[in-house]
Order: C-alpha cells, then structure tokens, then sequence
C-alpha cells in the first residue's frame, strides 16, 4: 500500500515490496544516495527491523554487495476476524510469515456483542502470549468485522450478526487495558488489503476485491489506497439494489444484492428441499459448502444450475463496479473462491456482456488464494504498517544475533 513512509521507513517498506536486495541496488530504486542508505541500513539493524547476509548477485557490476532482508523475529502484527461463525486470530511477523494462526467456533448473532468481545479479548490474549514466546513484539491488533466500522471503531450496522451501536474499540479497551489501544475494520476492507500486500495480486495499484460470505462485501483500492469513503463506511456492496427479485436481506431490506449472491442464497438454491442438509442450520456453513463444491463436480444438475444463477448475478452486479471504478484486477474472494471454477464462466460472460469499455477496459479477474484467513491477515498487516512508516516506534533492540532468517 502506498502511504507514508519517511527515513529508514522508506528503506523497509522498498525490502517487503521489492524483497531482498544489497545496498547498492536499494539507492536507484529509491531515489536516495549510498551513503544515506547504509546508515538507514544500521539503523533498521539496530532495531532488529532487517538482517544483512550472503551477497546479492542479482545485477552486480564489480563485487557485489551483501543482501538486505526484512528480519522477521522483532515485531508482530495482530489480526483477529469476528464472522458469523467462528472468530479466528492470525499473527504475522513483519515478513508476513505466520507466528499463530487459532479459530474458535463461535455463534457471534446468538451468543451476543458482549460474549462476542470476550472471545475477541481472549484471542488477542492468546496471541500476545504466543507472540511473547517467541520473542516478538506486538505493535498493535486490528479486528475485521462482518459490517459497517465507523472511524470511531463503533459498529452502528452489522446486519449478520445482527448488531446495531456496539462499540467495538471501547469493548475491547476496557477488556485489554494494558494492550495498545486495537484498531477495528471491516472485513472486507481488510481483506482488500490483504491482497494489495500478500500473494500474486500484490502491489496492483488499482484493486477491487469482492469478498462472499453469508454478506457480500467489496474492498476498493484505488491508487494503492483503500477507498473508505467520509467516514469509513463505503464499499457496502452487498445491499445494492439488483433487480428481479424481492428476496428478504438480512439488513430488512428486500431486494438486495446479497439475497442473491451470498451464501446462504446459493445453498439454498442449490439444496433439494427443506431436508437437504445443504440447509441444515445446525451444520457449519463451511461443511455445507464443501458438500456443495462436491456436487458440482460430480455434475449434479440442480447444483450446476444454482451456481450458473450466482454467477451471473455476480457478474451484474460486479460490472456496475467495473463501469464506476475501472480497477486493473477484481479479485473473488471468500466462497466465490471456492466455487470459483464453476462460477468463472457466467461470471465473465455478463461481465463483457455488461462492461461498456471493451475487454473489461483492460481489467482482468482473479480468484483469492488467500482463503478465509484473508481479513485476519489484512488486520495483522494493518497492525504492522506503523512501523513501515517509522521504524523508529520499535525501541533500538538490545545486542542480537545479526543475519538473515
Ligand atoms: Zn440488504
């Protein structure tokens, strides 16, 4: 993501995006002289930011110098995801490797705000501790949440969860005081994040990712910046009127986008009768979509056709965005994902057929491989972006083994 990174900030943020390199190729690419990046250089080291290691050979004239990396052990970044199912916490280091990865089956719309928080409290608590094993600090924790996320981390409408006015950051404030104060986002804007950072999508300037679950949610990106609107509550996606049907939303609507293209829509779509265990409340919606994706490739007809519908409800409503926000990939996330490929051709199909610039004005589709940890990982990439802008918040580490890892 582009933001503002200043002095040794500059240097870490060059090594995640362009990885690791030597001095001497880090000063042309980032427009500083030798010698200021080398004392940028002992500064990240001094703060057990980066590592410096074998050679790099990579376009050497004359000898080439030693490499620079990202040293992934002295922070972390926390990001925990609250779904309708389940709340799940993932932990990166500042590589973006995984340090923990924990989900808990939760009913969030049933159990309420308040034990909805307490799992959150005692995830985030799990992965200070897990964190604290191995040595790394945590600089900070984001939570993605299945609705609307007010600048003031209050969630004034999460319609699957069935929340209303509950605020979110002040929760979680009173149960972790000792913890730095935690960020809280929506879901799908974490997850739009995510792929900016992380996997074949990164560092594409112009994204748009769809995320399904149960709602539909989209994350803009839009010159290497989320889109969030006045207030941060853009990108809700998933309550665009789509015409042709009446269906009720869960936001009490009826007519919404997600009444035809969420999950629980294509399960019942493609369920046989109310006794099908498709519709099986009682059964996890992720066991319910395997047995789903089973079908399909098997053939079954009623499934087939279920998901022909969804694509090309999908694509109608995702070349209005396409018309209104050109971005250069939209990514499918979420269970698009998964039933990706038998989603894609319907899909594409009403997009050409609905997109006015031709060839989707240059813009192609992909399907995550990010899976259902995406928000999670946005969240801890979030996390960590305040040390990408000054590196100089992580205290000067006390003497460590120096080297690449
Ligand atoms: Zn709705």
């Amino acid at each position: 993501l582009t933001t503002s990174s200043t002095g040794p900030g500059v240097v870490l943020r060059h090594l995640r995006d362009a990885g690791p390199r030597s001095r001497a190729r880090i000063a042309p690419d980032t427009g500083l002289n030798k010698a200021t990046v080398s004392s940028l250089v002992a500064e990240l080291v001094e703060r057990g930011l980066v590592g410096v290691g074998a050679a790099d050979r990579a376009g050497a004239v004359g000898r080439p110098g030693p490499t620079v990396d990202l040293d992934g052990r002295a922070v972390c970044g926390i990001g925990v995801e609250l779904d309708v199912g389940h709340v799940a916490v993932l932990v990166l280091d500042l590589r973006g490797e995984v340090l923990l990865e924990h989900r808990v089956p939760v009913d969030v719309a049933a159990c309420g705000s308040e034990r909805a928080l307490d799992e959150v409290a005692a995830l985030v608590r799990t992965a200070v501790a897990a964190a604290a094993a191995t040595g790394a600090v945590p600089v900070g924790a984001t939570v993605a949440v299945p609705g609307l996320v007010d600048d003031d981390g209050v969630v004034p409408v999460a319609p699957n969860i069935g929340w209303r006015g509950v605020a979110v950051r002040a929760g979680l404030r009173a149960r972790l005081p000792d913890l730095p104060l935690p960020a809280v986002e929506n879901d799908a804007n974490l997850a739009a994040i995510a792929e900016c950072v992380l996997g074949p999508e990164a560092r594409t300037p112009d994204l748009v990712r769809l995320t399904g679950g149960v709602g539909v949610g989209s994350g803009v990106i839009v010159a290497g910046r989320l889109l969030r609107g006045s207030s941060g509550l853009s990108g809700e996606v998933g309550h665009f009127p789509s015409g042709g049907h009446d269906r009720p939303c869960g936001c009490g609507r009826r007519g919404c986008w997600e009444a035809v293209v969420g999950l629980g829509a294509l399960l019942r779509a493609a369920a046989d009768g109310d006794r099908d265990p498709l519709r099986d409340p009682g059964r996890d919606p992720g066991d319910r979509l395997d047995e789903l994706v089973a079908r399909a490739a098997a053939g079954d007809p009623r499934t087939v056709r279920a998901l022909t519908d969804v694509g090309t409800a999908l694509g109608t409503g995702a070349a209005i965005m396409i018309n209104l926000l050109n971005p250069r990939v939209l990514v499918l996330g979420g269970y698009f994902a998964d039933v990706g490929p038998f989603l894609l051709e319907p899909f594409t199909r009403e997009l050409h057929a609905r997109v006015l610039a031709p060839d989707l004005a240059g813009g192609r589709v992909a399907l995550s491989g990010l899976g259902v940890t995406a928000a999670a990982r946005g969240g801890a990439l979030v996390a960590l972006e305040p040390v990408f802008d000054d590196p100089t918040v992580v205290p000067v580490a006390p003497r460590r083994t120096v080297g690449v890892r």
